[in-house]
């Protein structure tokens, strides 16, 4: 199994990370390969899902030129600082550099324990395996920077959580690992010469045009500012945006509690243990800015300068966060409507056709869906009382009229709103026949979340929202 590593994270000091393999499985079985992603990583696809590479994925081999490490970290969780989390069960194996020139990290979740475990196992079961695999490669599909997911095995080994279920492993790429948290980290310990060295890696990986603490710092909260909004155009919702599960790469990543709304409400909270809804879909943007501003005070040692000034700067930095945001979110939902100017009343526009979804109980997915097609007063069947978006459907097709012909409004709207995305019900139901070893739910997902944007002709019945019974309430923790 040759894999061409060039490992930078390992080359940072000892008090980065600490050198820890994978902790082998019993029966390893490979539950999916990405083999478009793997081709795009330079790694031979025939290789891995031989004997050989089955063992890469499961940890039971280390291939050449690995520098199998967990990476440190701490975090703000919910609210309350956490001085040391780090890589609890994941294993960076290493980075390669590909296609396109960019460095990616390979690395193993679920790959056993590491000085980092505090108390956990350092497993994952098949439930968020296979749930991380799925929603981290529909998001790829939709257009959204995110991980993503090479590979999924099943180790042939229970863990234990409420019962026992079969042990898995994912094999998740990213352009890094670093969180805000991996910031938090050194900056808590006054670590100054570490949180240089850790800037530096982090411009030269990410924003080669960044200068400085502050030019980092504003390039990060655009990168933020740019996701969450992409996130509210397809009503995703995140559920731990703690700061150790936020990228500085501005990648999408640690997928726990995660859904994608069914009916549209701005109040939808997912997470079973987020109890106040500090991350309901709604308060997104509001959180991502607060856990910038901890990536801010993390920085303020590196701004220098006078303190009063460098605190200044870096909160002006931070604030920077609501135009950027805003003119995503614009750009993001007057696409959805089709339209290709941006007027001033516009968002409004969308805003009205929201409050009326949320009034009216609407799917989010089907309604956008509904309107992109050639009769769009169709929507009308998604709402309890479809009076107020009957009264909206008229004014906004005069105002999409002044963008141009019919016809191309309804193929760049078929192009912007998703006919599929993973819902909650599909995923429970694809993990649930995985658990028994029926991994065809989760194939037949996966293959239609590919192409998110066709109506799936062999899947139809995926663009349904759920029905009441099958409605998922919460997605738990997963760990
Ligand atoms: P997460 O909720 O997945 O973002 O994880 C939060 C922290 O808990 C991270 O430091 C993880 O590495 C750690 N963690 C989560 N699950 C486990 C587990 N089963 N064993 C050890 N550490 C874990
Ligand atoms: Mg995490």
């Amino acid at each position: 199994m040759q894999i061409a590593f060039d490992n930078s994270y390992a080359r940072l000091p000892d008090r980065f990370f600490r050198p820890m393999a994978p902790t082998p499985v019993a029966e390893p079985h490979l539950i999916a390969l990405n083999e478009a992603l793997a081709n795009s990583l330079g790694l031979d696809s025939a290789a891995l899902r031989s004997t050989e590479g089955l063992g890469v994925l499961s940890g039971n081999a280390l291939p050449e030129g690995a520098n199998p490490l967990a990476q440190a970290y701490a975090g703000h969780q919910f609210g309350g600082w956490v001085p040391q989390l780090g890589d609890g069960r994941a294993i960076l194996l290493g980075e390669v550099i590909d296609n396109d020139g960019i460095r990616r990290d390979i690395q193993l979740k679920g790959a056993g324990p590491t000085p980092f475990s505090r108390n956990g196992d350092g497993r994952a079961w098949l439930g968020p395996v296979l749930r991380e695999y799925i929603v981290s490669e529909a998001m790829f599909a939709l257009g959204i920077p995110t991980t993503r997911a090479l590979a999924a095995v099943s180790t042939g080994e229970r863990v234990q959580r409420e019962r026992a279920y079969p042990g898995g492993v994912l094999t998740r790429v990213a352009s890094s690992h670093i969180r805000v948290g991996t910031f938090q980290f050194f900056a808590a310990r006054q670590d100054d010469e570490a949180l240089r060295l850790l800037m530096e890696h982090v411009i030269t990986r990410h924003y080669p045009e960044a200068e400085g603490a502050l030019g980092l710092l504003k390039a990060v909260v655009a990168a933020q500012a740019r996701l969450i909004a992409k996130w509210m155009g397809v009503g995703f919702i995140h559920g731990v945006m703690n700061t150790d599960n936020v990228s500085v790469a501005g990648e999408t990543i640690d997928y726990g509690p995660c859904a994608f709304m069914d009916n549209y409400h701005p109040d939808t909270v997912f997470s079973s243990i987020d109890r106040y809804g500090r991350y309901a879909y709604r308060k997104q943007p509001e959180i991502a800015v607060w856990n910038l501003a901890q990536f801010a005070t993390a920085l303020l040692p590196l701004i220098g300068g006078d303190y009063k000034k460098a605190v200044e700067d870096a909160t002006e930095a931070v604030q920077g966060f609501a135009d950027v945001f805003s003119d995503e979110w614009d750009k993001v939902f007057t696409a959805k409507l089709g339209l290709t100017s941006q007027r001033e009343d516009d968002s409004a526009l969308a805003y009205e056709l929201l409050t009326h979804m949320a009034k009216g109980n609407a799917d989010f997915t089907r309604t956008f869906g509904a309107i992109s097609g050639d009769d769009p007063a169709v929507a009308a069947e998604e709402f309890d009382q479809p009076d107020a978006f009957l009264d909206w459907l008229p004014r906004w097709l005069a105002r999409a009229s002044e963008d141009g012909p019919e016809l191309a409004r309804i193929a760049r709207m078929q192009a912007t709103n998703p006919a599929l995305i993973p819902r909650n019900h599909r995923i429970e139901e694809a993990i649930q026949a995985g658990v028994r070893g029926d991994f065809a739910p989760f194939d037949r997902l996966n293959k239609a979340l590919s192409t998110p944007f066709d109506a799936p002709i062999e899947a139809p019945d995926l663009t349904l929202a759920p029905l009441p019974k099958e409605v998922v309430q919460q997605t738990f923790c997963g760990t």
